[in-house]
């Protein structure tokens, strides 16, 4: 070891958390030191564990890592969590509270008011929620911070500059979602195969009340949502990976399509200034193509950090509408929450 942040991954063994393993692999800042799964893992080293599903050969440096259970003690200086809802309430507060961070990218936590729900692109300030929550529930090393639901973090990532320049009254959004974002096994191939599944639970509820938080304001310890109508309807379909969303937008002020492309293209945040490890040159790429993006084509833009934009054009009803595309288990899970852990880094509360 050397002075790198000792890291543990809950939910280690499942799609997201075999990301973590495959993105932290050569991390300048985090080194993995802990697994932790279910009792169906528990005992057993990672590599009898875990049936390895992503392109390329499961990292050596975790192959004899023996998996553990989601609780504290684990031999870490904080953990990442991507454990199912129902576990991760209690197990992630039960970390924060023995001392841990915890980078979260599961849901029970990301509409606490007392919590961060972080896109380091869109809302870095929101860090600031760290000092409330340990006010509130009296943690002191440790804390919680959460990423946000998948596809809400491509839709927001769009939404952002077009807020942040003519602001947004209404956005209406409807998603094609990839199977990975089901976990694995995942959805049944015999209901995936020659389908699209129009209900995916809890999703639409997800990203209509998370775009509000994420585009709030932080005001004295608490999120002022933004004000704005979001609708949102989501579908499975048949892809791997990359999640799409087709996007409209009433815009608050006056905009030329001219300036609604150049608000989006020039796009550039915090993580891009500070120089993150895991940040892309470029949040958001505006392909002009007419038949761009594509999930098969684009979802690994910056390397899976990048959510690519296209078919920008005005709209009959709304203002303007647009696609945008972006990699559901990269940017959308295992690389967001490593991202909020750099962010967390440069801003020294994670020491
Ligand atoms: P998954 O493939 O089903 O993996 C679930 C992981 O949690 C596995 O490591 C599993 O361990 C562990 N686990 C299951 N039940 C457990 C229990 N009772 N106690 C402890 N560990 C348990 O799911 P996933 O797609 O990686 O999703 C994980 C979390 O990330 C979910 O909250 C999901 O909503 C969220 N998320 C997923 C995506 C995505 O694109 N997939 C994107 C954003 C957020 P075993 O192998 O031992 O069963």
């Amino acid at each position: 070891m050397n002075d790198k942040f000792r890291v543990g991954i809950l939910g280690a063994t499942g799609v997201v958390g075999q990301r973590f393993i495959q993105l932290l692999e050569s991390h300048p800042q985090f080194q993995v030191s802990a697994l932790a799964a279910s009792d169906r893992s528990q005992g057993k080293t990672y590599a009898e564990a875990c049936g390895w599903r992503l392109p390329g050969e499961m990292p050596e440096s975790v192959k004899r890592i023996v998996v553990q259970p989601p609780a504290p003690p684990l031999d870490c200086d904080f953990v990442f969590s991507s454990l199912p809802g129902d576990v991760a309430k209690d197990a992630e507060e039960d970390f924060a509270r023995a001392g841990y961070p915890v980078i979260s990218n599961s849901s029970p936590h990301r509409m606490g008011t007392d919590v961060p729900l972080l896109i380091p692109e869109v809302n870095p300030d929101h860090v600031a929620l760290i000092d409330t929550q340990r006010a509130a529930r009296g943690y002191e090393r440790g804390f919680i911070v959460t990423n946000p639901n998948c596809s809400a973090i491509v839709i927001v990532m769009a939404l952002a500059p077009l807020h942040a320049k003519f602001g947004i009254a209404s956005c209406v959004t409807t998603t094609m979602q990839a199977l990975s974002g089901a976990g694995y096994p995942g959805v049944a191939s015999l209901d995936a195969t020659d389908n699209v599944i129009p209900f995916i639970g809890g999703e639409e509820e997800k990203i209509e009340a998370e775009t509000l938080k994420l585009l709030g304001r932080i005001g004295d310890g608490t999120i002022d949502n933004a004000k704005m109508l979001v609708s949102a309807q989501c579908n499975r379909v048949n892809v791997t990976d990359g999640h799409m969303a087709a996007i409209r937008v009433k815009l608050a002020g006056k905009a030329s399509l001219d300036q609604v492309r150049e608000a989006l293209a020039s796009f550039t945040s915090a993580p891009q200034q500070l120089k993150l490890h895991s940040a892309p040159a470029k949040p958001i790429i505006v392909r002009d193509e007419v038949d761009r993006p594509q999930p098969r084509l684009d979802r690994d833009a910056g390397s899976g950090m990048s959510v690519t934009v296209g078919r920008i054009a005005r709209d009959n009803v709304l203002d303007y509408r647009f696609i945008a595309l972006g990699h559901n288990t990269i940017r959308g899970a295992a690389g967001a929450a490593i991202l909020n852990a750099e962010l967390l880094v440069a801003m020294k509360k994670l020491k």
